[in-house]
């Protein structure tokens, strides 16, 4: 953890009298919320909604919906799910109290959900040479099928993200239920985010689906919640095409780590760990692609998408998410570009507020010195 010392918390008091760009932090439940208001983030960049669904408690639930052979059936389950998405959010919320909190929309890589294909394959197996218990047998095949039919070469450019959301609009319609609910409750005013989105109708059609559960929660609570409807931007078609998508976004988000593994054509899975430790300086990581922003790829792709974005919608909120966002070149990098805020890992919110106060004097004595 990092030392709070009273000393550091003048510099740190110094550092935000300085900056420019807000510091957020990524954080998924009311604990690791806590956590960022203590190191001083000024709201939440980042939820990612995944990882409430990967509770042990919840996988079970998690599976019968995705794997409902009936739509009657998936809601079935996402009833089950939608108080306790409900009251991890109002957790979150409470947390916060009040600061801004951006809510991501479930971005799952699916196979992390589906039960293991080798388990399965085993069971079926074991069943057809005992012969007993057909209908287990059934039911079993039938469920190999099931997996094996989302079953992905390469999950993480795959069924994710609001393509998951395209197919199956009932889960983001109970996920936004979930917060207006909590929202509701806690009087909190959430930044709703849309994952993977690569072109204008995709968030068109989200959008329609939360639209649809505002609307119908404010008329089933009489309670009203202000809330804002934001995108990711983390493929490049998305940052070439970002003056359409401003039309119909209230902020952009820009998911580093996703753009890096598509600008690159890079395995965010395993060239970090593998290949990319050959030519990377291991000291600095001075030319790792997913911790810096590089003016000739993937921040000229962040480049283009704030500028075009801001060109069409000047009051368009900026940010960044990715990784890159606790990197303190990275940071600099964000504050050339004139982003809104970063936001980081909790334990990386007070380097990001140095980072960033320093980003600003640099970013001043610049343009001091080159006049634009
Ligand atoms: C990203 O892609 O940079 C991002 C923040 O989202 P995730 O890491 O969850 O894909
Ligand atoms: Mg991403």
């Amino acid at each position: 953890e990092p030392e709070m010392s009273p000393t550091f918390q003048l510099l740190l008091g110094w550092a935000d009298s300085t900056r420019r760009m807000n510091v957020r932090a990524n954080a998924d439940n009311g604990a690791d919320a806590a956590k960022a208001v203590e190191f001083g983030a000024e709201g939440i960049g980042l939820c990612r909604t995944e990882h409430m669904f990967m509770d042990p408690a919840r996988i079970p639930v998690v599976r019968r919906m995705i794997l409902a052979d009936s739509k009657r059936k998936r809601e079935e389950a996402l009833a089950e799910l939608l108080p306790m998405q409900r009251q991890d959010f109002e957790e979150i919320f409470e947390a916060m109290e009040g600061r801004p909190v951006t809510i991501r929309l479930l971005d799952p890589p699916l196979h992390e959900f589906l039960p293991d294909k080798e388990e399965l394959l085993i069971e079926v197996t074991t069943l057809e040479l005992t012969g007993d218990a057909p209908e287990k047998l059934a039911e079993k095949k039938q469920l190999l099928d099931a997996v094996k039919h989302l079953e992905e070469a390469n999950p993480m450019l795959g069924h994710r993200g609001c393509r998951l959301g395209m197919t199956h609009p009932e889960i983001y319609a109970m996920q936004a239920e979930a917060i207006f609910l909590a929202a509701g409750q806690v009087h909190a005013k959430p930044e709703i985010m849309v994952p993977l989105v690569s072109h204008v109708n995709e968030l068109k059609a989200v959008k329609a689906v939360i639209e649809r559960e505002a609307e119908r929660v404010q008329r089933e609570t009489g309670v009203h919640v202000d809330y804002t409807i934001g995108t990711m931007i983390e493929v490049p078609r998305a940052a070439l095409t970002a003056a359409a998508i401003a039309e119909e976004a209230d902020f952009f988000s820009f998911g580093t780590n996703d753009l890096t593994q598509t600008t690159f054509g890079f395995s965010r899975d395993d060239a970090e760990g593998k290949f990319l430790r050959q030519y990377v300086d291991q000291e600095t990581l001075e030319y790792n692609p997913f911790v810096r922003l590089d003016e000739e790829g993937v921040g000229r792709l962040v480049e283009i998408g704030a500028h075009d974005g801001r060109s069409v919608k000047p009051e368009l909120k900026l940010g960044i998410c990715g990784e890159h966002g606790g990197n303190a070149k990275s940071i600099h990098f964000c504050e050339t570009k004139q982003l809104d805020y970063v936001s980081c890992s909790p334990f990386r919110v007070p380097a990001a507020r140095l980072a960033a106060a320093q980003a600003a004097i640099m970013h001043q004595a610049e343009k001091e010195v080159q006049p634009s």
